[in-house]
């Protein structure tokens, strides 16, 4: 078994890269992949960069070049359920793509013709997230994750996203990971920890929490890679 740990930006694996052993670091595509172990398990970590493509083309590449048959992405998002504060950790029980809009000719938002308005995550890795969560004593919560190729800081646009899809965090990656997952059938599951609540403030709160977001999904993913 081979399990891919994706994030999108540096901060989001630099957490993991240190505490993996066996470091091979390989160049491929525009992007840097680093094959390691994890207490004596396989994996291949990567950070995608930033938004939908770069994800769905990092995502691609760990499956079909590197031959990982799990995907557990970490990173941070904004909150759009209030309930979520900076810091707390959010899986995805399903994601959507909230900026996909042909609409003119009739279609739901997010929906394009054989394509899926909602991608659901591997059921299994969702019960080694919840059994983690309870042995460690660390709150975690499940809920629709939003993907679109915009920061989301602004209430009216997030309260039009919540309403739409009925969405409880939102990021720029997590959909496309979830299509190329879902199309080439591995298991996969989306882990955010806030950073911010995608209001006015949240690029302010994004700089500032990033990091120790990061960190929180990071060191959470590990848990769960000893467990997979
Ligand atoms: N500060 C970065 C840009 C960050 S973009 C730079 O200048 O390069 C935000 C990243 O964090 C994306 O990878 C996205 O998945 C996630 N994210 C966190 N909060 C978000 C929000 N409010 N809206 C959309 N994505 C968010």
């Amino acid at each position: 078994m081979k399990i891919a740990i994706l994030g999108a930006m540096p901060e989001e694996i630099e957490p993991l890269l240190e505490k993996v052993e066996d470091i091979v670091r390989v160049d491929y595509a525009n992007n840097t992949y680093y094959k390691a172990t994890y207490k004596g398990i396989e994996i291949v970590i990567a950070y995608s960069k930033i938004g939908s493509a770069f994800s769905t083309l990092t995502a691609t590449i760990l499956l079909e070049k590197f031959g990982c048959d799990k995907l557990l992405f970490s990173g941070v998002a904004g909150a759009i359920n209030e309930e979520l504060e900076i810091g707390d950790l959010i899986y995805a029980t399903k994601l959507c793509k909230h900026d996909l809009d042909i609409t003119a000719f009739g279609h739901p938002h997010g929906f394009v013709p054989e394509g899926k308005v909602f991608i659901y995550p591997n059921e299994e890795l969702t019960e080694i997230a919840k059994e983690v969560a309870n042995s460690k004593d660390i709150e975690l919560k499940g809920g629709v994750i939003a993907t679109g190729d915009q920061f989301i800081h602004d209430n009216t646009k997030k309260e039009w996203i919540k309403e739409t899809f009925n969405a409880d965090a939102i990021e720029m990656e997590g959909y496309s990971v979830a299509l190329v997952c879902d199309a080439l059938n591995v298991p996969f599951f989306i882990l955010r920890a806030i950073s911010d609540s995608a209001n006015s403030d949240a690029s302010f709160d994004f700089d500032e929490f990033l990091e120790k977001s990061a960190k929180v999904s990071a060191d959470f993913i590990l848990e769960m890679v000893e467990r997979v």
